[in-house]
């Protein structure tokens, strides 16, 4: 999902950080009381989010490995990854001095074997491993046998390792060992045997404590495990079966209560009352329509009816669109505010930069040149005095459409009656705008702009309080974008078709990436960039530079110079990444195209491809596989965002793809249970037949899970008020 890492902080809402579940002054007990953990490891739980036994049980395995059926030294195959129960028998630090320059090594080789044979443990500049084991002691390892060149002993390199401790009980009831074990995502500090024992004593002692949420005609419907049973077998499996019915309850359980939430969220939507109904009439319509200098699209008539509609309901609208990129989302945010000014009510738009606020603003003075509206833009780097009385204008309702950046809410504006507040091109939607706009007293409907389509199922499940609109259709006339991997041998290729191009009359965006997410060398990077094309590239053209350190002015310079032709290579980081308009551009060079995201790309491809021309997308890459390779190929082979989206869902994943900040998505234990989509189908359905038959779950059998939804996801959904 694109981030806008380098434009305006003044724009960013502080991000929030991932939090433990639990309230302070619960009653349960920490979990530095259960036996064998105390204080220090409770504190190095307490960063895993593990606060009270019943959390350290919620605490999941990321993987199981199965000892229960381990190898004997004899039967390791080369290439065959494999479990041994072994003893140590040698150590060994040896040191390789570096020669000729290189820098010298050091292996430790261990010996272990059982009755059956031996091989060895390699550790390759590790050499504090020396001192981690010693004769006599029993291991459990496991890695990928190999032998060099094809003879002599197996040896495995950097195995995982872990000491059978005798004293942890038999070898049947070793928690380690002889059994599926448990691996657990660790911190620094606490070890794979610390978890699993702490584990083992919350199950025994606690686990009386953990409540299932789900009613018991749900888990039966469902053919559910009931929870207790669930957590026990996601620890301690008996077999590798038990650990999908496990999984498979957790994971119906997190689908199931996002889904719950969303559906009391929903209805408590509902139940708010704007009070009155506004009319969109045909001259309305007329009149708004008459502003525009193109017939719209059908999928846009299709999207702004809907709106109407929402309009004409007596409670607010919250409304998603999505629509790739230049499928004309601005013509109908402008439509539904004008529809909403039409009855003398207010309204903003917020614009994730400044930039695009600019760039709004300049579009709505255009088409409503000559009428009684009255449009404004809250920019930074006003004077004192500017912004004041504009300030004063909003507040007395002189002023009917506002544009501003996402920061306006925190800051000191305030509206006569704002009816209508659109959010362009921020990606956490819905719930805390509205809250930000509740805090300032105001109740807008309100429509969120995206061009990160989101699969459609996944919309609904993560939206679920939300309407989707979808614009699936582009304005007439715009030509597919070419897009063209250039490698290091096509560099000199693809600058003289830049050159082709702006002595054609075209102009090009170069994008040089983040550098490690600093912006310092961010900026040195894109300063270097723009210099070098500037004296070795294309010193006979005017080269600009645009980068998010700069101040508004300046910015709003370097863009202007762009917009009017002035320029005619704009070598900029990614503060163009959205919405930025400009038809005479023609060519799009990303430099280093295989740091950026997909989606992000994707973004910045639909920066050309906006006018007449043909235009060409060249992505520049090094020898990039992976995922890195993965996204460029994407990009070559389809223009469509819904597509690209799916890609790179796939590719990240869904936790990567929703970082739960962008979401306002409480952090999952299982994110990939959004992509099992008949599972995801059946929670939703339950979850809403639940609510709709008892919407503020008074019933006895639902207490439960109002406590937990309450506790989950009060505060991130703003269920408080439920
Ligand atoms: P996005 O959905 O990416 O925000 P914009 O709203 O910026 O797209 O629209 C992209 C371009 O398409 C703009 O130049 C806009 O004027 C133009 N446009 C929008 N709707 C239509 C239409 N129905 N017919 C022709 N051009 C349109
Ligand atoms: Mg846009």
């Amino acid at each position: 999902m694109p981030r806008f890492p380098d434009s305006e902080t003044d724009a960013r809402s502080p991000e929030r950080a991932p939090r433990p579940r639990r309230r302070p002054g619960a009653a349960e007990p920490p979990v530095q009381f259960l036996k064998g953990v105390g204080p220090a490891r409770a504190g190095l739980l307490g960063k895993l989010g593990v606060l009270t036994p019943v959390d350290l049980l919620h605490y999941y395995p990321r993987a199981h490995e199965d000892r229960s059926r381990p190898t004997r030294a004899a039967d390791l195959v080369e290439g065959t990854p494999a479990v041994a129960r072994v003893t140590v028998a040698d150590v060994e630090l040896r040191r390789i001095p570096g020669r000729r320059g290189r820098r010298s090594l050091s292996v430790v080789r261990v010996e272990v074997g059982d009755e059956t044979g031996s091989f060895f443990l390699e550790f390759w500049n590790q050499p504090f491993r020396a001192k981690q084991f010693a004769e006599g002691e029993t291991l459990v390892v496991s890695g990928k046998p190999t032998a060099p060149k094809g003879r002599g002993a197996l040896r495995m390199t950097t195995p995982e390792v872990e000491k059978v401790d005798p004293e942890e009980g038999t070898d049947e009831a070793h928690l380690g060992w002889g059994r599926i074990v448990p691996v657990y995502p660790l911190t620094k500090g606490i070890g794979q045997r610390d978890l699993r024992r702490a584990v083992d004593e919350a199950l025994r002692s606690h686990i009386e404590e953990v409540v299932d949420p789900l009613p018991p005609a749900l888990l039966e419907g469902e053919r559910l495990l009931p929870l207790r049973d669930a957590v026990a077998a996601i620890h301690f499996p008996r077999s590798m079966e038990e650990v999908e019915a496990a999984r498979r309850r957790l994971k119906f359980d997190e689908l199931f209560c996002l889904q719950a939430a969303l559906a009391l969220r929903r209805r408590s939507l509902v139940r708010e009352e704007r009070g009155f109904a506004y009319d969109v009439t045909a001259e309305i319509d007329r009149r708004i329509r008459a502003r525009f200098p193109f017939p719209f699209t059908a999928a846009q008539d299709r999207v702004v009816r809907e709106i109407a509609g929402d309009l004409a309901e007596r409670h607010p609208m919250n409304r998603l669109l999505q629509g790739d990129v230049g499928s004309g989302k601005t013509a109908v945010a402008l439509y539904a505010m004008l529809a909403v000014v039409a009855h003398h009510r207010q309204a903003a738009l917020l614009a994730p930069t400044e930039i695009l606020a600019e760039q709004h603003f300049r579009g709505f003075r255009r088409a409503l040149e000559g009428s009684r509206v009255r449009v404004e833009v809250l920019a930074g780097g006003m004077r004192t005095k500017e912004r004041r009385d504009l300030l004063t204008a909003v507040r007395r309702g002189f002023v009917d459409l506002l544009v501003a950046t996402h920061a306006v809410l925190e800051g000191d504006v305030e509206f006569k009656d704002l009816g209508i507040a659109v959010v362009d091109e921020q990606h956490r939607f819905g719930v805390h705008q509205r809250r930000d706009f509740r805090d300032k007293g105001l109740r807008p409907d309100l429509l969120h702009l995206t061009a990160t389509p989101i699969p459609r199922t996944l919309a609904l499940t993560l939206f679920g309080d939300l309407d989707v609109s979808i614009l699936d259709e582009r304005p007439p006339g715009r030509r597919p974008v070419r897009t063209v991997a250039v490698g290091p041998d096509g560099e000199d290729a693809a600058w003289a078709l830049v050159r082709r191009e702006v002595e054609a009359g075209r102009q090009a965006f170069t994008i040089c990436p983040l550098v490690e997410e600093s912006e310092d060398l961010d900026l040195r990077a894109a300063e270097a960039e723009a210099k070098r094309l500037r004296t070795a590239v294309f010193p006979d053209l005017r080269v600009g530079l645009l980068h998010g350190r700069m101040g508004a002015t300046e910015k709003r310079a370097a863009m202007e110079e762009f917009r009017a032709g002035r320029t005619q290579v704009l070598v900029s980081t990614v503060v163009v990444e959205v919405g930025v308009d400009i038809p005479n551009a023609s060519v799009l060079a990303v430099l280093h195209a295989g740091r950026f995201g997909l989606s992000q790309l994707h973004q910045l491809r639909g920066r050309i491809g906006r006018g007449p021309h043909p235009s060409t997308c060249l992505l520049f890459t090094g020898k990039e596989g992976g995922d890195a390779g993965r996204r460029i190929d994407a990009m070559v082979e389809t223009d469509d965002g819904f597509r690209i989206a799916e890609m790179d869902f796939a590719i990240r994943g869904p936790g990567e793809f929703f970082g739960p900040r962008q979401s306002g998505l409480p952090d999952l234990r299982f994110p990939e249970a959004l992509l099992d989509g008949p599972l995801l189908q059946r929670s939703r359905e339950a979850a809403f037949a639940l609510a709709a038959r008892d919407p503020e779950l008074l019933r006895p059998e639902h207490r439960p899970l109002r406590d937990l939804l309450l506790r989950r996801f009060g505060d991130r959904l703003d269920l408080v008020r439920v």
